[in-house]
């Protein structure tokens, strides 16, 4: 079994309407390269900022250029015209949690993909709302993201945990921390062996400026010592990058002795074994 659950339907663009991109004929493509690919477990998760309705949780100037779309027709899409997982990709916002939660709840996912893209005003993967202006050095900045990734954890709303070191994303382009990272990685693991949150595995680092796998082999041994499982995914905007990297990744995976991937149907979770490649 392979999966790919991190998966968008469009390009990050906020003239990407749902129109062009949420049809019966766009997410058949999607199946298509997954299976060419041997994937059998594909889903879809958009981002929560994409919906009008996000605005009521946080309105800050990147969410506002995107949320137009209607979410009840992003489920029923997805529901009633495709054959694909039913996910959703909803970021972290301290403060804000019981609005996200209310959100979520009111639809029936079958898992929803936490991400932290944002620490304060500041963007981590986003050059217009880049964090690396705006005065905070990289000690200041690292710490606060992977705090804040133990208490996306340990809020219990979210059953994967996206590209956990994505804070790296910049690579050696933008301030980096000096010395072992375990110092910030280990702020984090209280909240993740609580909650034993699936710590995805994302091959979208590979194409990044940083040019690695999220998380760093460090991070997830420290997660696989708590005992937290695997989700694998691409963070795909197109067919082509469906499963983008998939031989390194089942490489590192072997490597660090995981032999199961995470699956979801409404919120359940299962653990299948990890399959090969077509
Ligand atoms: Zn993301
Ligand atoms: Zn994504």
């Amino acid at each position: 079994m392979l999966t790919d659950y991190h998966v968008h339907l469009r390009p990050d663009t906020a003239d990407a309407v749902p129109e062009r991109y949420f049809t019966a004929a766009n997410a058949e493509r999607y199946r298509e390269a997954a299976t060419e690919r041997g994937i059998g477990e594909l889903g879809v998760s958009e981002h929560i900022y994409r919906f009008s309705e996000a605005l009521s949780i946080w309105d800050n100037g990147l969410w506002r250029e995107f949320a137009h779309d209607d979410v009840d027709a992003y489920c029923a899409f997805v529901r009633e015209e495709t054959d694909l997982r039913l996910g959703i990709e909803a970021d972290f916002v301290p403060g804000r949690e019981d609005r996200v939660a209310s959100f979520l709840e009111a639809r029936e996912w079958d898992y929803v993909v936490g991400s932290i893209h944002f620490v304060g005003e500041g963007a981590l993967d986003h050059e217009d709302y880049d964090i690396w202006g705006m005065g905070q050095g990289p000690e200041k900045v690292w710490t606060t993201y992977f705090a804040w990734l133990g208490e996306l954890a340990r809020t219990g709303m979210y059953d994967i945990l996206a590209h956990p070191d994505l804070v790296k994303h910049w690579g050696r382009r933008r301030p980096f921390p000096d010395g072992d990272l375990r110092r910030f990685y280990e702020l984090a693991m209280d909240g993740i062996a609580e909650s034993q949150i699936a710590i995805e595995v994302s091959t979208a680092g590979l194409r990044k400026p940083v040019g690695e796998l999220y998380p760093s082999a460090a991070f997830l041994e420290m997660c696989l010592d708590a005992g937290c499982p695997v989700a694998l995914s691409s963070d795909a905007h197109t067919p082509e990058q469906l499963g983008f990297g998939y031989e390194q990744a089942l490489a590192y995976l072997a490597d660090l002795g995981v032999s199961e991937l995470a699956t979801f149907d409404r919120r359940e979770r299962r653990l299948e074994p990890i399959g090969a490649l077509a």
